[in-house]
């Protein structure tokens, strides 16, 4: 049994929070990889600012320089609503002997209970939960808690910086603040 971590997301742009919770979150519970999807349509949000390939793009960029982790292009090629079910149901067909450790931050704990088919996902997966301010990590469902510092980022706090022209230099990895400068990501 190999341990593998999940990490999904809209990665919108990827920043240092999702690349700190992946590596404490592996070291923590062993895990061989860590795993980065990016969604095509995430089903609990608005349609992302980003195409789903300068997501990926940025996600590649974001994680190369770590030999732990990887990215699968599941949900992306698969199209349309990215739910996670699919993702995994596909996944454990790919690779019956790995164990799957998904990770979540506390805002997606609140909302697994609206996750489409969350019964039997718990069955599939074991959840990690990590902290974000504001949320809970709290659950009706069986999660184990990996106890990390809080690390106040998030996509769309970088994306409103980006937008008032304010630098987010240092808040994502230096490829892929380059990129979105090349880009032009989020200025308006
Ligand atoms: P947005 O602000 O656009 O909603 P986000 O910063 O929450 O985006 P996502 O790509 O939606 O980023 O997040 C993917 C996963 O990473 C989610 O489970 C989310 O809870 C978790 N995550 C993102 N940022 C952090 C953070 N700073 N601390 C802990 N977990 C985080």
């Amino acid at each position: 049994m190999k341990r593998i971590g999940i990490l999904g997301g809209t990665f919108d742009p990827p920043h240092i929070g999702h690349l700190i919770i992946a590596e404490e979150v592996r070291l923590a519970l062993d895990l061989a990889e860590v795993w980065f999807i990016p969604s095509y349509t995430p089903p609990h949000k608005d349609n992302a600012k980003t195409g789903p390939e300068q997501r990926l793009k940025m996600v590649r960029l974001a994680t190369k320089s770590n030999p732990y982790f990887k990215v699968d292009t599941i949900e992306i090629e698969r199209s349309g609503k990215s739910y996670t079910i699919d993702t995994i149901e596909e996944l454990k067909r790919r690779h019956p002997d790995n164990e799957f450790y998904f990770i979540i931050g506390a805002d997606m704990v609140e909302y697994l209970p609206r996750w489409y088919r969350i019964e039997e996902l718990t069955e599939l997966v074991t959840f990690v939960g990590v902290k974000r301010s504001n949320y809970q990590l709290e659950s009706r469902y069986s999660i184990l808690i990996v106890d990390i510092p809080l690390i106040e980022v998030s996509s769309t706090l970088l994306r409103e910086r980006c937008m008032n022209g304010v630098s987010v230099h240092y808040w994502l990895p230096a490829p892929v603040y380059q990129y979105m400068k090349e880009h032009r990501l989020y200025e308006h």
